[in-house]
């Protein structure tokens, strides 16, 4: 599902931000991309959703070449990544239901199908009752899981999340894992970035280590090296 082969990027004016990473995330697989703060975890996300572009090597995603893609083949791209970011990025001036269909609305679907999907996505993070409320008045957990069906609402095979847990306690952190966990458990693939070691470790799933951009591990805890 994704393929870096030696891809490297640099920032205008900057070091480094990723040097020769080369790994491969099956179809149906699920990993969790640590290291600490600059070490190039956002970085290879933005890669992977065409959000940045390598400046060496190469990227495969869902079978195509994305390194020099068009910028008007990126549309394309997007509808197969559902995306989470550590600040939700919700939009507080409509209710939870109109943020989780807005990925089926720009996709132009019936009311009906919206209907039906958003709540299903809803149920499946637990929030089923909850789509009339203005997401300022949940939780900051409750606002993640929001966030969390947006980007599965539209049912793409591939979701990446970049420090889903950032904001949220040991016990919350716990309970949005869990639920990568179980879209990764019904066939999508799933990469989530995490410094929280602690945690992922438990989950007992591939660990991808980056360290100043370079990729320095890259297996389960507690297996052979
Ligand atoms: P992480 O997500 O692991 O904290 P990042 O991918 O955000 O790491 O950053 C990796 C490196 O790239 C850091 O040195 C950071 O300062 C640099 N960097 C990230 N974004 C930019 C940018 N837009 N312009 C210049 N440098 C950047
Ligand atoms: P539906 O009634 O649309 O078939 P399901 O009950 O099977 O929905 O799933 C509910 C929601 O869970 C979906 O709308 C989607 O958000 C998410 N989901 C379930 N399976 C998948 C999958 N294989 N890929 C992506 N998202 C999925």
């Amino acid at each position: 599902m994704i393929r870096f082969d030696a891809v490297s990027k640099r920032y205008p004016g900057g070091g480094e931000a990723l040097s020769e990473v080369s790994f491969h995330l099956a179809r149906g697989e699920m990993a969790f991309l640590t290291g600490h703060s600059g070490a190039g975890k956002s970085t290879l996300l933005k890669l992977v959703a065409g959000i940045e572009r390598a400046t060496r090597g190469q990227i495969v995603v869902d079978g195509e070449n994305i390194t020099r893609l068009p910028r008007r083949r990126l549309p394309h791209l997007r509808r197969k990544i559902g995306i989470i970011f550590q600040d939700h990025r919700l939009l507080y001036d409509r209710t939870v239901f109109d943020n989780v269909a807005l990925p089926l609305v720009i996709d132009g679907l019936g009311h009906r199908e919206i209907a039906r999907r958003v709540r299903a996505a809803l149920d499946k993070v637990g929030l089923l009752g909850k789509e009339r409320l203005n997401p300022v008045v949940l939780s900051g957990g409750e606002q993640q899981r929001v966030g969390i069906a947006r980007a599965v609402v539209a049912r793409p095979p591939l979701l990446i999340a970049d420090e889903p847990t950032g904001n949220l306690d040991p016990e919350l952190s716990a309970e949005i894992m869990a639920l990568f966990c179980r879209f990764n458990e019904v066939g999508v693939t799933v990469l989530v970035a995490s410094h929280d070691l602690g945690l992922i470790r438990r989950l007992g799933r591939r660990i991808l280590r980056l360290d100043h951009g370079r990729l320095v591990d890259d297996g389960r805890p507690g297996a052979a090296a």
